[in-house]
């Protein structure tokens, strides 16, 4: 198999899988020790909740500390009235602080009226690429930086890499702002994508916002403050009077289709209004390739999302019957390849599992990362380090455990 097979087998193996790391339950992760009260009360004044209140978050583990490095960072796993999930607060210098979670993104299933409805407040639309990694927020917290995931856990590995790429002066200079963006690149434990003609891994950054009150800044100040830094960025497309926009959205959609890329998010200039995101038929039907080789442990929400999208899109698009064809074949095709691959390999006795893979300068970080994993209940295998350069390359077999004895109990004769 050459080199490009080989990573496109890879590729359609993996996709669509953000988060499923941290969608297990992770028990061993939180600390168990009761907070005292004082700074139950303290801590309830500054979130603006009553005390009972988060009794309560903290007896149900929705608000808990992390475990393991960093016992003092403590994180929502529930959004609770105007705290996104994921978000972190913890004290510092007799204070709180508070690095918000990022906000959950609406979906457009389709561009008109859509947009037209959701920014009936705006004249014209920004329109962003849409990059398909995983979600990291960079901030400095009690004076180093670190690198928060979407569920609000501290990644050792993302924590490194955000350290090696990242120019740290920014920090200095603005230790009240938070970087948002996208870990893409197939050095990625979480999503990982040979699409992006990206060598190991790089943080692309699509939002920047205020520590505690999670204000965003405008397009036109972000981009240009990241600039300044030299950050990579994710790529605008441009910005679009109200009423042209689902015409041009649909040219960029069609265009980012061809080279397998996922979409777009379209935002208010300003940033005052939420912003809605919208995605290429060729990156449903890979979300849905990787959903259906793990059939059983992917949301079920997840897969028929994707599918009926492709139901509204033939139709907003008054798709002549050759073009409806071609999307029901590559349709049926992302379903059913990936659905016969994992059930051929029960049948034949193999183990189902995900490959990934890191890249470390320090060995010791994979170490931690390994260890990060096992507390959230990840079963996964890791490889000797490889030298590449002065850094390490670490293959992760991750074990797909409940569709594999899913499909090898119905070879056994199972019911569903
Ligand atoms: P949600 O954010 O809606 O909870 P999700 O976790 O299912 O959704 P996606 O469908 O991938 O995620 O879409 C939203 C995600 O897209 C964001 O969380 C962010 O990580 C990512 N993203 C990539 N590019 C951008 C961009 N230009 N602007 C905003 N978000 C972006
Ligand atoms: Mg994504």
């Amino acid at each position: 198999m050459n080199e490009g097979e080989n990573m496109r087998k890879e590729e359609n193996k993996r996709e669509g899988n953000r988060d499923k790391f941290e969608k297990k339950k992770p028990e061993r992760e939180e600390n168990n020790a009761d907070p005292d009260s004082q700074f139950v009360a303290s801590l309830a004044e500054y979130l603006g909740l009553p005390e009972e209140k988060l009794d309560h978050l903290f007896e149900k583990k929705y608000l808990a500390r992390n475990r393991g490095e960093h016992e003092d960072l403590l994180r929502f796993d529930k959004e609770v009235s105007h705290i996104e999930r994921g978000t972190v607060v913890y004290e510092k210098d007799g204070a709180f602080e508070m690095v918000p979670g990022f906000p959950k993104i609406r979906r457009a299933m389709v561009l008109y009226p859509t947009l037209k409805e959701q920014f009936s407040q705006t004249r014209t639309l920004a329109v962003e690429e849409k990059m398909n990694g995983y979600n990291v927020r960079v901030a400095k917290i009690k004076g180093e930086v670190l690198a928060i995931t979407r569920s609000g856990y501290i990644c050792p590995y993302t924590t490194e890499r955000a350290k090696v790429k990242l120019n740290l002066k920014f920090f200095d200079d603005h230790p009240e702002l938070v970087l948002y963006g996208e870990m893409v690149g197939p050095d990625n434990p979480y999503v990982p994508k040979a699409i992006y003609e990206i060598e190991s891994l790089e943080f692309f950054i699509f939002d920047v916002r205020e520590k505690t009150t999670g204000k965003p800044l405008s397009v036109a100040r972000r981009r240009e403050l990241l600039e300044n830094y030299g950050f990579l960025q994710v790529r605008l497309f441009g910005e679009f009077p109200l009423e042209t926009a689902p015409e041009e959205i649909k040219k960029i959609i069609l265009n980012l289709g061809k080279i397998e890329h996922e979409g777009v998010v379209i935002k208010d200039p300003e940033m005052h209004l939420p912003p809605v995101k919208y995605t290429s038929s060729q990156s449903n039907c890979s979300d849905l390739r990787h959903a259906f080789l793990f059939y059983y442990e992917t949301g079920r929400d997840y897969m028929l999302s994707r599918i009926v999208r492709e139901g509204f899109q033939t139709v907003e698009w008054e798709e002549n019957e050759e073009a409806f064809e071609k999307r029901c074949m590559q349709l049926g095709e992302s379903i059913l390849v990936p659905l016969r691959e994992a059930i051929w390999e029960v049948k034949e006795k193999r183990r189902l599992f995900d490959e990934v893979r890191i890249r470390v300068s320090d060995p010791e970080t994979a170490r931690r990362f390994e260890e990060y994993l096992k507390r959230l209940g990840v079963d996964a295998v890791f490889e000797e380090p490889q030298p590449v350069g002065d850094e390490f390359l670490i293959e992760i077999k991750k074990m797909n455990k409940s569709t594999h004895d899913k499909t090898e109990a119905i070879w056994k004769g199972e019911l569903w």
